[in-house]
């Protein structure tokens, strides 16, 4: 009878061992990094996550990449889950950046080394570096193509009517990105060049929660109907491909169509639909991030953290979190406009050119 009840029990060990057993991460001797990524609903953070896991495990890192599609709790929880698993370091994309402070802090408390990876994180001082690109130069180029699409597309007619869209307001690149273009528009707004139909200006009239170019869709629906029933509106700022499609959706829709009368509108991300709609004249410009440069770039930086060394780092002023003012290595935007494609996206093997057919 003992010996029945023996085995039963190892048995059941057993089994409760195989359910409790933690998904597999491929065995590196370097320690597991936690790869925290936004969303696959846009490519980008697709291939951020594939560049990243790739950098890592070249290094000789186990990865554990997850998306939290865009459902804060989900990310949270897979961030607890990786700090469980024993990653030595968190790389995290925040859906939204001030989320993070709880589960930071049992991580800082864990000893586990934190990234922010493109997006700030917020309201915590338990997070070590960041790595992303020159957001505020990225709201300049935006708003730079715009103008240069508006004085090549309608030269000849003042002012330019224009619309302006702004990122989510729970991820501060958002308002770097407007910031950075309004540098620019505000001058021409001012001095009457560029007139805002709808008068809806402010990251708090003109953000787009999670990026959603639904939202931004009918967002534009209403501008449209409510401002130009008797005008045409010349151009759109637009901080992000997603938005931008749900934008020209919405013009599509009132018979805008390209050619001489398409408004300008910009993006960001060279996503490969928004390319092709480059390509098909309904998007004048996109902003082009190598998400593969900054996969590098992070990698590189967890690996010096880790042997104990200071990582490259070229910006300590811009990045205050509200607690601290999180050491950067900030990369460079490019814009690309339609005769870029070629050289800059399919020439840099960003886009693959069958993709594009
Ligand atoms: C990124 C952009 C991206 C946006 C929407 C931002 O945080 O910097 O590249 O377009 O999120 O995913």
């Amino acid at each position: 009878m003992k010996l029945v009840k023996l085995m039963m029990t190892g048995l059941m060990m057993a089994a409760f061992a195989l359910t409790t057993t933690p998904a597999p991460v491929s065995a590196a001797e370097k320690g597991l990094v936690g790869i925290s990524m936004p969303t696959k609903s846009s490519t980008r953070w697709i291939s951020d996550g594939e560049s990243m896991v790739k950098e890592f495990e070249a290094m000789g890192y186990a990865t554990d990449l997850q998306y939290g599609e865009d459902d804060i709790p989900n990310q949270l929880a897979q961030i607890e889950n990786m700090v469980t698993k024993g990653a030595k370091v968190l790389v995290i994309a925040s859906i939204d950046g001030s989320t993070l402070s709880d589960i930071l802090a049992k991580a800082q408390e864990a000893g586990v080394k934190v990234i922010a990876y493109d997006r700030l994180i917020t309201k915590t001082a338990n997070v070590d570096y960041y790595t992303t690109f020159d957001n505020f130069g990225v709201g300049v180029l935006q708003a730079n193509t715009l103008v240069q699409g508006l004085k090549e597309r309608f030269g000849s007619v003042k002012p330019w009517n224009v619309e302006l869209f702004g990122g989510s307001p729970d991820d501060t690149n958002a308002f770097y990105f407007y910031d950075g273009a309004m540098s620019v528009l505000q001058p021409l707004i001012d001095s009457g060049d560029i007139v805002i139909g709808s008068g809806q200006m402010g990251m708090d009239k003109v953000g787009t929660l999670r990026w959603d170019g639904a939202v931004a869709q009918a967002r534009m629906d209403n501008l449209l109907s409510a401002n130009y029933t008797d005008k045409k509106v010349h151009g759109v700022l637009s901080p992000y491909d997603g938005l931008s499609r749900g934008i020209i959706s919405s013009l599509k829709g009132v018979g805008y169509a390209p050619g001489a009368e398409m408004p300008i509108v910009t993006g960001q991300d060279a996503e490969v639909a928004s390319v092709k709609g480059m390509m098909a004249g309904e998007q004048y410009s996109t902003i082009f991030k190598d998400t593969r440069e900054l996969a590098k770039v992070t990698a590189k930086m967890v690996d010096a953290v880790m042997a104990g060394k200071e990582p490259e780092i070229n910006d300590t002023k811009t990045y205050n979190n509200e607690v601290k003012v999180v050491p950067a290595y900030l990369l460079t935007p490019y814009a690309v406009l339609q005769g870029d494609i070629d050289k800059m996206l399919v020439g840099s093997g960003y886009i693959k050119a069958e993709d594009l057919k």
